[in-house]
C-alpha cells in the first residue's frame, strides 16, 4: 500500500474525548471514528487489525474442533420469552417493533438462537459433542459506554456454544475452550489472569473470566499470592478481621446526635470504632425498596446483593424515598422501627453485640442494638465487598487488588437454557435428555483495545506481530532524490511480489513526520532509505522497539520476507 493514497487519518493532538492512553492512541492512529455514544466505525488500519485478530481467534476455535456458523442479530421476542430473558435483560437489550407490530430485539448474546438451532437439528447422542461458534456484532444498550471500543453499545464478539451428553462431556468441552483462550492471549502477547466470576445475565453453574491487568481497567481482581486464588471483586470471598465486643446485651436507647450523621461523625461522637456501627442502606431493587445492613467498616457488594434479591437493577434510593421509609433525614436510617420493607443483612451483622444504628428519627441514633432481639432480616448473606488486606479463605494469606480489563468469559451453563427451551436429544438408553451446555465469549474489538492499552510507548502503539496492520514500512526520506526513490520503489515491488504486507511512505512530507506516523500506528519494521544510502549503499533497518542497523537492501528485504514467512507458518500450524 502507498501511504500517499492510503486512508490512514493520523492525528498529532490528543483528542478531547480520549479517556485512556489506549483510547487516545486508537483515535490518533486513525483506527476508529465515533458515530454516536458507544457506536464506532473501524477505519482501514483499525479494520485490518480487527480482521487479523478475528483470524487468530478463528484458528484457535477450529483447532479445538469448533465449527463456524453465523446467526442473525435481529431476533423475535418469542425465543427470549422462552428463557425469561426478554425481561431479565431489561433495558440493556435494544428492542423494537417491526411493521406488523411484532416485538424484536438485537441480540446481546446468542444462547437462545443457537439452542433453537440445535433442538431442531440435533436429535441423537450420536451427533454429540458439538461446539459451534460465530464472530458477530452484538448490541447492548450499555448504561455507561466508555473508553472507546472497550465498552461500546455495538461491538464484535466471538461467541461459542458447546453441547454435550453429560457434565463430564461439558467439563471436557469447557477445558478445551479454556485452553484455546489461553493460546489466543499468548499469541497476542497479552499477560492475563483467569479469575472466578459472577455469571450475570448469562446464568449457569460457574464461570471464569480472562482479565488483562492494567491500571485503567473497569474491573477489579482480588488475588492471593499464597495459593493463587483469583476472583472478580463481584464474586470474591474473603475472611475479614472479626470484631468481637463481649459483654451482656444492654437495653436499647435513643441518643440525640445533632451534628453526626456520617459514620465518621457518629464514631467520633460516641468514641467507638466504625466496626460497632450497622449501616442501613435503602436501595431500589427494580422498583421495590429494600434495606441492606452492613457493618460500619464494610462496603456492600451490589452484585452479590442483586443476586440474592433476584433483581436486574439495584440503585440507591433517592433522599425523598429514604425520608418516606425512615421518617428521618438521610443519615439516620436503622433496622429498628423502619417501615416494613425486605431487609437483607450481611452475615457479619448478627455477630455484633450492642451495636449502634440510626434511630429513624432526625438527629438521633440508637445504641445497644442486637440482631435477633431488636430486629431480624429476611435474608442473611455474604454481601460484603472484599477489600485489599482481607484474608484468603483458602490459605489465610493477604489478598491484593488489581484493576483489569475483562476480555473473555467462559461459562458452564448446564441445562439452564436447554430445559426451558425443551432442547433434548435421544440418549443411548432411549430416554430424552436436555443438552448440557457451555458458552464462551471473547470480545474482538475489546481485545484490540486491550492490546493497545497495555502495549504502547511514548511514540505510539507496539503491536504483537500477528495483528499489526502492516508488517513493514519503507521510508524514502526524500522522494525527490531519484536514487533514494528508486531503491525504495524497488524494495517495495520485491516485498509486494513476495506477498509481504508492506507500506511505502511515498508522501512528500518530512522524514520526521513519516517516522512519527509509522511509530504511532505501530508498524513493526521500518526500513529507511536516506542520505546514508547515497554515501554507503546501506539502508537502515529498525524494529519498532529495537536499535537501528545499517544493512544492504537485499538483506533488509530478505529479513522482512523471513518474518512474513514465519508468521504465515505460525498461523498455518494452528489451522
Ligand atoms: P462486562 O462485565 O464487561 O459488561 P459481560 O460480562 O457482560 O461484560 P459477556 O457477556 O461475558 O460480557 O461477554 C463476553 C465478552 O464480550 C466480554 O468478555 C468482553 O470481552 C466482550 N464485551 C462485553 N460487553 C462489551 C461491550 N459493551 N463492549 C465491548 N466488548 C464487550
Ligand atoms: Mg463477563
Amino acid at each position: 500500500m502507498r501511504w500517499s493514497s492510503a486512508f490512514i487519518p493520523t492525528r498529532r493532538d490528543k483528542p478531547a474525548e480520549a479517556e485512556t492512553r489506549g483510547h487516545e492512541l486508537m483515535l490518533r492512529a486513525g483506527m476508529i471514528k465515533q458515530l454516536s455514544s458507544g457506536i464506532y466505525s473501524y477505519l482501514p488500519p483499525g479494520y485490518r487489525v480487527i480482521r487479523k485478530l478475528e483470524e487468530v481467534v478463528r484458528q484457535e476455535m477450529v483447532r479445538v474442533g469448533a465449527q463456524e456458523l453465523f446467526m442473525p442479530a435481529m431476533q423475535p421476542r418469542e425465543i427470549w420469552d422462552e428463557t425469561g430473558r426478554w425481561d431479565k435483560y431489561g433495558s440493556n437489550m435494544v428492542k423494537f417493533r417491526d411493521r406488523n407490530n411484532r416485538a424484536y430485539g438485537l441480540a446481546p448474546t446468542h444462547e437462545e438462537a443457537v439452542t433453537d438451532i440445535v433442538r431442531a437439528l440435533v436429535l441423537s447422542y450420536r451427533q454429540l459433542p458439538l461446539s459451534l461458534f460465530q464472530i458477530q456484532t452484538k448490541f447492548r444498550d450499555e448504561a455507561r459506554p466508555r473508553f472507546g471500543v472497550i465498552r461500546a453499545r455495538e461491538f464484535s464478539m466471538k461467541d461459542a456454544y458447546s453441547f454435550d451428553i453429560d457434565e463430564q462431556g461439558l467439563d471436557r468441552s469447557f477445558q478445551a475452550m479454556f485452553d484455546a483462550y489461553v493460546r489466543i492471549l499468548q499469541r497476542l502477547r497479552l499477560p492475563s489472569i483467569a479469575v472466578e466470576a459472577d455469571s450475570g445475565a448469562i446464568g449457569g453453574t460457574g464461570s471464569v473470566e480472562f482479565m488483562i491487568p492494567t491500571g485503567t481497567g473497569e474491573d477489579q481482581i482480588i488475588y492471593c499470592d499464597g495459593c493463587g486464588y483469583a476472583a472478580n471483586i463481584e464474586k470474591a470471598v474473603s475472611r475479614y478481621e472479626p470484631y468481637y465486643f463481649d459483654g451482656d446485651m444492654l437495653s436499647t436507647e435513643i441518643v440525640p446526635t445533632p451534628h453526626a450523621s456520617t459514620i465518621d461523625e457518629v464514631s467520633a461522637f460516641f468514641d467507638v470504632p466504625a466496626q460497632r456501627f450497622i449501616k442501613t442502606l435503602i436501595y431500589y431493587a427494580d422498583n421495590t425498596p429494600i434495606a441492606a445492613l452492613i457493618r460500619g467498616d464494610h462496603e456492600v457488594n451490589e452484585v452479590k446483593l442483586a443476586n440474592a434479591v433476584g433483581c436486574q437493577e439495584l440503585v440507591l434510593a433517592d433522599a425523598r424515598t429514604i425520608e418516606e421509609i425512615t421518617h428521618a433525614r438521610v443519615g439516620f436510617a436503622g433496622p429498628v422501627g423502619i417501615d416494613r420493607i425486605p431487609i437483607y443483612c450481611d452475615d457479619a451483622v448478627p455477630l455484633m453485640r450492642n451495636a449502634l444504628t440510626g434511630a429513624n428519627q432526625d438527629d438521633a441514633h440508637m445504641i445497644n442494638v442486637n440482631y435477633g432481639r431488636d430486629f431480624v432480616a429476611d435474608q442473611v448473606l455474604d454481601m460484603r465487598r472484599t477489600a485489599a488486606g482481607d484474608h484468603c479463605t483458602r490459605c489465610d494469606g493477604p489478598l491484593r487488588v488489581q484493576r483489569g480489563i475483562e476480555v473473555g468469559h467462559v461459562f458452564k451453563l448446564g441445562t439452564v437454557y436447554s430445559e426451558p427451551m425443551h432442547a433434548t436429544f435421544a440418549a443411548e438408553d432411549g430416554s430424552e435428555r436436555p443438552f448440557v451446555m457451555g458458552c464462551y465469549g471473547i470480545g474482538i474489538s475489546r481485545l484490540v483495545a486491550a492490546v493497545i492499552e497495555t502495549s504502547n510507548d511514548e511514540n505510539g502503539i507496539i503491536w504483537p506481530l500477528e495483528i499489526a496492520p502492516y508488517l513493514a514500512v519503507i521510508i524514502p526520506t526524500n522522494v525527490d532524490t531519484p536514487q533514494i526513490r528508486d531503491v525504495a520503489e524497488k524494495m517495495y515491488a520485491e516485498l509486494c511480489e513476495e506477498g509481504c504486507e508492506v507500506l511505502i511512505d511515498d508522501r512528500a512530507v518530512s522524514a520526521g513526520t513519516k517516522f512519527k506516523d509509522n511509530d504511532l500506528i505501530g508498524i513493526p519494521v521500518t526500513i529507511t532509505v536516506g542520505k546514508n544510502y547515497l554515501s554507503s549503499g546501506l539502508v537502515e533497518y529498525r524494529l519498532r522497539t529495537g536499535a537501528l542497523a545499517a544493512i544492504p537492501e537485499e538483506t533488509a528485504v530478505s529479513r522482512v520476507c523471513d518474518l512474513s514467512e514465519m508468521l504465515r507458518n505460525q498461523s498455518e500450524r494452528y489451522i
